[in-house]
């Protein structure tokens, strides 16, 4: 192949490839490489046809300026390694670093560009200062392709702006992430049960609005059953809360029941004395958490139940763990809910970066799931209805 989708012949041209390489570091060391490694195929595929591939990437959130504790060298090293072959990095994103490693590419090889989020340009909301950095990195390449699905979500230069200066194309990754997202939107096969956990609680309510209309069951885990809890009138302890949330809990409640949507809350609760005390960790039921406790996990009667809601369900989508699972203690119920949708005959979906490190984490094979979705806030976006304008952007012609 020396084509790539719609940019046509790319032998000999420079590429810009937009990935997502944001992975969790302990000091330099990547803990759990599952992104890297879903944008291998990409990057391999325009290498292969000659192309010259600068890629550009974020790691974390530094502050619009250089930070090493945020450097994606490490990074280059281990896509040097899952490509098997080298990977020249640039030491800044734009910058004397950046245009020589870019000038120095022969066909077919690939370059890593430093932290993008090192120039607050990336991330401005203003768009004359977005797109000045858009402007340096469109010089570097002569074709864009975005496959950085975690942050199509974004407009964002090396996501949004970039592409309306350059000829550009959905990357393979990108594409098979919206592929099984209209699967889950457009007529999905049903029972269609959806599990929700996890920590960002204000982010993810405003998915249940939209899959009241479309999912038949909607079980709750994770930090966001306390407010559930809470808006029935329990007391939920020192548990994570969203107490201005309550009133949209309970119209969510509401609806549901109009609409004849199950929405199953955990009737046992992990508890524990503080955050993380694995010593002092002990179930009670769910509607009698006792007030100087905090809930870490669905307990073994919940995890029971919910496998069970998922046995006969035709299409799944998960984002968030059930519990604080990093810690073995807690991490039962997110275990459950994983081995449940091994057993899913139909679609499975894993959405969300804890989540989809939860499950390789706690031993399953990748390969059990139907997908396991890099990005959560992106697909949690589009479930929601929104529209992504690195989706978006791309549908447009280029200038
Ligand atoms: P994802 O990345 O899959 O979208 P989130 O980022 O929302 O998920 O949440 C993941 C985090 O939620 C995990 O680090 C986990 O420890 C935490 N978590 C799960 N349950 C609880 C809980 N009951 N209390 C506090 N944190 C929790
Ligand atoms: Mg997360």
């Amino acid at each position: 192949m020396t084509e790539y989708k719609g940019l046509g012949e790319v032998t000999g041209k420079r590429v810009l490839v937009r990935s997502d390489l944001n992975v969790p570091l302990d000091g330099t060391t990547i803990t759990d490489d599952g992104r890297i490694r879903a944008s291998v195929p990409t990057i391999k595929a325009l290498a292969d046809a000659g192309a010259r591939v600068v890629v550009t990437a974020h790691l974390g959130r530094p502050k619009g300026e250089p930070d090493p504790a945020y450097s994606l060298a490490p990074v280059a090293s281990r896509l040097a390694e899952l490509l098997d072959r080298p990977v020249a990095f640039a030491t800044d994103t734009v910058g004397a670093s950046a245009q020589e490693t870019v000038a120095a590419l022969g066909d077919g090889e690939v370059a890593l560009l430093e932290n993008v989020r090192f120039n607050a340009g990336e991330t401005s909301k203003d768009d004359a200062e977005r797109g000045a950095f858009a402007d340096q990195l469109a010089a570097l390449a002569d074709a864009f392709v975005s496959d950085g699905f975690g942050v199509v979500h974004r407009k964002q230069a090396s996501v949004y702006d970039v592409a309306q200066r350059l000829p550009h194309a959905m990357g393979g990754l990108v594409a098979t992430e919206i592929d099984v997202l209209r699967r889950l939107t457009v007529e999905p096969k049903r029972p269609y049960v959806v599990v929700l956990g996890g920590s960002k609680v204000s982010d993810k309510l405003g998915v249940i609005d939209n899959l009241l209309g479309k999912a038949d069951k909607l079980l709750i885990g994770g930090g966001m059953v306390f407010t559930f809890l809470k808006a029935e009138g329990h007391e939920v302890g020192q548990s994570l809360l969203e107490e201005d949330q309550l009133d949209t809990v309970r119209s969510y409640q509401q609806r549901a029941q109009e609409l004849g949507v199950e929405i199953v809350l955990p009737t046992d609760i992990v508890v524990a004395d503080s955050f993380g005390d694995e010593a002092s960790a002990r179930v009670v039921p769910a509607t009698d958490i006792p007030a100087d406790t905090l809930g870490l996990d669905i307990g073994p009667e919940s995890g029971k139940a919910f496998a069970a809601a998922l046995a006969d369900a035709r299409t799944v989508f998960w984002n968030g763990p059930m519990g604080v699972f990093e810690q073995a203690a807690f991490a039962e119920g997110t275990h459950a809910v994983a081995e449940a949708l091994t057993r899913v005959e139909g679609l499975s979906v894993v959405g969300g970066g804890d989540s989809a490190a939860a499950v390789r984490a706690l031993g399953f094979d990748e390969d059990a799931f139907g997908h396991i979705s890099t990005g959560g806030g992106a697909s949690l976006e589009y479930l929601e209805g929104k529209e992504l304008p690195g989706i978006t952007v791309l549908e447009q012609g280029d200038s």
